[in-house]
């Protein structure tokens, strides 16, 4: 009988391990509880309704059709026996292995503040984008519709939360879609009033980026009429409201990308896990304990050989997915133990706005509309097929020449509209339901 190996988890990280396999005699069953891989790094452009679902998500079976080996399974995984090497499905089923992958992922965290979650959304998923996108726009046509001033200004703010890239992205793209995008459409308001306000604990935007290149995203998102609030942390959100510093601001959307959890893979083999339940990894990405069992991607920590963590970032992942793949093919030719992993860090990008990016590629850096062209490019790069890679391209062509953005469509619920007080409204889909 040929290896089993068990892949659970079918991101970048977990697709990269089945695709490094290619070749090797073992049988994988490929696990994941959604049907498609997500293209997370372009996750806003939905949400904000510029791009299509199908169009930054691939069925998982597509991907895997020419590979007999590989057996796809849509289930969630609800926990792994390690002693008797069984991988725990939440409808009671078991799936034996000899190598376990886990490539879980993360989440969104609220830093203890779970019960905010039905008023700040969180982004990670097909589901979040669409329900945002949905928010977005239902607001819009409330305020168009709304006598009341101040009712109407609550609607017409949206509150982004955490400006890394994902909130940076997300406030310099909602700002365009009010002033840009919207304005000819609406009668009795001014769409282009819109506040989009980015609130930041930290003391500046893309604290990852070189400084200046943080100023220049500052500067660029000021431009485009966003406001941001530094140095102060949220301590309240609520159906009508958000709280930061001495501040209450009223508004119906708040955006929450401020932090993270791992999936619960750490909690599963009792293994040692970081503030975040990151499990710690051995540097070849084995758990403790464990040496038929790694762990990969979001879901892991692990620190390179200059005691730096790699980032939570799709490269770290697609690394991890390679090496591991190349440390199982080591092991079925019975080569020596690996060196151990290693990141390799190729750059850090972040779009702000038409034309205007920023990207760090350590020995240089970039910023402007020279840096949003090879953002684009980048991104149309790492998409999976030709359809894909040349529709995001027309879709931004159109976007970049007439303000057009096509998925500005309101779903997931008839007449019936969602909001903040009522977010599982009849037919509205709820934000973190696993399976939409
Ligand atoms: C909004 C957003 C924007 C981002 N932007 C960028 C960017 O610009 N550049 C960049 O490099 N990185 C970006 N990232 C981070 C990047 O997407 C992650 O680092 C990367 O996806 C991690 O890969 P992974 O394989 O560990 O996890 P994921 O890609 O998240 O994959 C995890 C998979 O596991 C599955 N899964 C989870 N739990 C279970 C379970 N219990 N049972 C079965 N299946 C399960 C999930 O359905 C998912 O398919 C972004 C992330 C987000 C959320």
């Amino acid at each position: 009988m040929q290896q089993r190996i068990v892949v659970v988890g079918a991101g970048f990280g977990g697709l990269e391990v089945v695709k490094g396999l290619a070749g090797a005699p073992v049988d994988i069953t490929f696990i994941d509880r959604r049907n498609h891989h997500l293209f997370q790094p372009l996750l806003y452009q939905v949400a904000t309704a510029s791009l299509a679902t199908s169009e930054i998500a691939w069925p998982i079976r597509s991907l895997v059709w020419d590979r007999p080996g590989v057996t796809t399974v849509l289930a969630n995984v609800t926990g792994v026996d390690a002693k008797r090497r069984l991988v725990l499905l939440e409808d009671g089923a078991t799936v034996p292995y000899d190598t376990l992958v886990l490539a879980t992922g993360a989440r969104h965290a609220y830093f203890g503040h779970d019960e905010w979650e039905p008023y700040a959304l969180g982004l990670k998923t097909l589901e979040d984008a669409t329900t945002i996108r949905r928010r977005i726009l239902v607001a819009f046509e409330r305020a168009e519709q709304e006598a009341d001033p101040e009712k109407q200004a609550a609607l017409l703010t949206f509150v982004i939360v955490g400006a890394g890239p994902t909130g940076v992205e997300l406030a310099g793209t909602i700002a365009e879609l009010a002033r840009d995008t919207l304005p000819r459409e609406f009668r009795n308001i001014d769409t282009g009033r819109a506040r989009v306000v980015l609130i930041e604990a930290g003391q500046r935007v893309l604290a990852g980026f070189p400084e200046d290149l943080s100023d220049y995203a500052l500067r660029s998102l000021r431009k485009l009429g966003v406001e941001v609030e530094l140095g102060r942390a949220v301590s309240d959100c609520s159906a009508d409201s958000v709280t930061y510093g001495d501040i209450r601001l009223a508004t119906r959307t708040i955006i929450w990308v401020a932090g993270v959890r791992a999936s619960p893979a750490a909690e599963w083999l009792g293994a040692p896990a970081d503030r975040v339940g990151r499990i710690q990894v051995m540097p070849d990405l084995t758990v403790p304990g464990h040496p038929e069992i790694f762990a990969i991607g979001d879901t892991v920590t692990v620190n390179g050989p200059d005691g730096k963590p790699a980032p939570g970032i799709a490269p770290a992942a697609k690394q991890e997915g390679r090496y591991v793949a190349a440390v199982i093919k080591q092991r079925l030719r019975g080569d020596a133990e690996p060196q151990p992993f290693h990141y390799r860090h190729q750059g850090s990008l972040a779009q702000i706005g038409k034309r205007r990016a920023v990207i760090d590629f350590g020995w240089m850096r970039l910023r402007g509309a020279l840096a949003w062209w090879l953002w684009g490019i980048a991104h149309i790069y790492f998409l999976i097929g030709s359809r894909a890679r040349l529709s995001v391209a027309i879709n931004w062509l159109w976007v970049h020449a007439r303000n057009q953005r096509s998925a500005r469509l309101i779903t997931q619920g008839e007449a019936q509209i969602e909001s903040p007080e009522n977010p599982t409204a009849k037919g509205a889909v709820k934000a973190n339901s696993p399976l939409g």
